[in-house]
């Protein structure tokens, strides 16, 4: 069989390699690091930075398709990826989604409605942005923030120094914070012959910023602005002749969908396919990338629930497995610091 090169090591790159293996496929996996949660269920690992186009030119050159899990790597050597192996998704997709307002500015192209925000470039231009988008609001650096890092609240005007300061200075978006009714994800999956594949859509709980479950079906109330967002985020994946999973993060406000951001991956709020849907965004993934016909991504529950097992969380594993309808997946995480995701426990309906 062929090898799928995986550019980062962490759960989702394992979770890949673990879908891979049923359809014949080996992965070799890139990350930093001794011992990357991936690497454990991969055929082959090489330990290499994520910015050494060099080496990554030469993995490039050992597998047959290259994949990324992780989402910041840098123009140059995703451009050496692209050069030494077939590359899925699309280089420009992850060049989009790295930087929060390009990310925006490509979706109002398309029709999308992101929260009112600003560039913010210094700490003049926060005043400047304040004015126009008022309080609460939510300072974000452009790139490289997750799991709500690299992100302050601003209550009041008074709290722009602290906010610059919690983002060091970094190029920025000041978003104006959205009372939303709820907010669910929308998942999908476009196969190299154009064909888009969509789960059912979850309702995402958050607390701190980081992910804390998600719910299928979605309550009956968020269905049109779930039917709104399932038309932006296929919209998205035509316009970048987008191959593989895409998770599209909206807020659900009176009906409408407000875009958050998008990740060109597969994506926390898409785990519980793996047993509550037909095909899991996994494999569907794989199969992409691969050139092979999408699996049916049907409900195979009535419904399910997938919840995040945070720091010292995962400690309680052998409690979770009591209950005989768990589904445990543990992402071999050496230390469990506090807000670490360390797997995640789904349960069906
Ligand atoms: P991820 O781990 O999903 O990549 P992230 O660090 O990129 O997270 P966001 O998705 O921008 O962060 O924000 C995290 C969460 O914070 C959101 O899911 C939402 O709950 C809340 N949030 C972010 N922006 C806003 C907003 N403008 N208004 C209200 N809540 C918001
Ligand atoms: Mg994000
Ligand atoms: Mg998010």
């Amino acid at each position: 069989g062929a090898t799928i090169g995986i550019v980062g090591g962490g759960q989702l790159g394992r979770m890949l390699a673990l879908a891979a293996a049923p359809l014949g496929y080996r992965c070799h996996i890139y990350a930093p690091g001794e011992a990357p949660p991936a690497a454990e269920v991969a055929a082959r690992f090489t330990r290499g930075a994520f910015d050494d186009a060099e080496a990554l030119a030469r993995f490039a050159d050992q597998v047959d398709i290259v994949t990324y899990e992780f989402e910041n790597i840098a123009a140059g050597p995703l451009k050496a990826l692209g050069e030494h192996s077939e590359l899925h998704p699309p280089p420009r997709a992850l060049e989009i989604a790295q930087d929060r307002l390009a990310e925006k500015r490509f979706v109002l192209e398309l029709g999308g409605r992101p929260a009112p925000f600003a560039a913010v470039d210094d700490r003049a231009g926060l005043d400047a942005a304040m004015a126009g988008i008022g309080t609460p609001a939510i300072l974000k650096t452009r790139r490289l923030g997750y799991d709500g890092k690299g992100q302050a609240r601003l209550m009041a005007p008074g709290d722009a120094d602290a906010a610059w300061a919690a983002v060091n200075g970094a190029p920025s978006v000041l978003e104006g914070f959205v009372a939303f009714d709820g907010e669910f994800s929308i998942l999908l999956c476009r196969g190299g012959d154009g064909r888009i594949v969509l789960w059912d859509a979850p309702r995402n709980v958050h607390e701190g910023g980081i992910l804390r479950r998600s719910t299928v079906p979605a309550p009956a109330t968020f269905a049109p602005a779930i039917e709104k967002g399932a038309r932006l985020a296929s919209a998205i994946a035509e316009a970048l002749d987008y191959v593989g999973v895409l998770a599209v993060e909206f807020f659900a406000v009176g009906g409408e969908a407000l875009f958050n951001e998008m990740a060109p991956r597969v994506h926390n709020s898409g785990h519980w396919t793996i047993e509550g849907a037909t095909t899991s965004q996994f494999e569907n993934h794989v199969r992409a990338i691969c050139g092979l016909p999408l699996g049916a991504t049907a409900l195979t529950a009535a419904g399910a629930e997938m919840r995040n097992l945070i720091g010292a969380e995962a400690d309680e594993w052998p409690a979770i497995l009591a209950d005989p309808a768990a589904h445990l997946h543990l992402y071999g995480k050496g230390e469990a610091r506090p807000g670490r995701k360390m797997g995640h426990v789904t349960t069906l309906s």
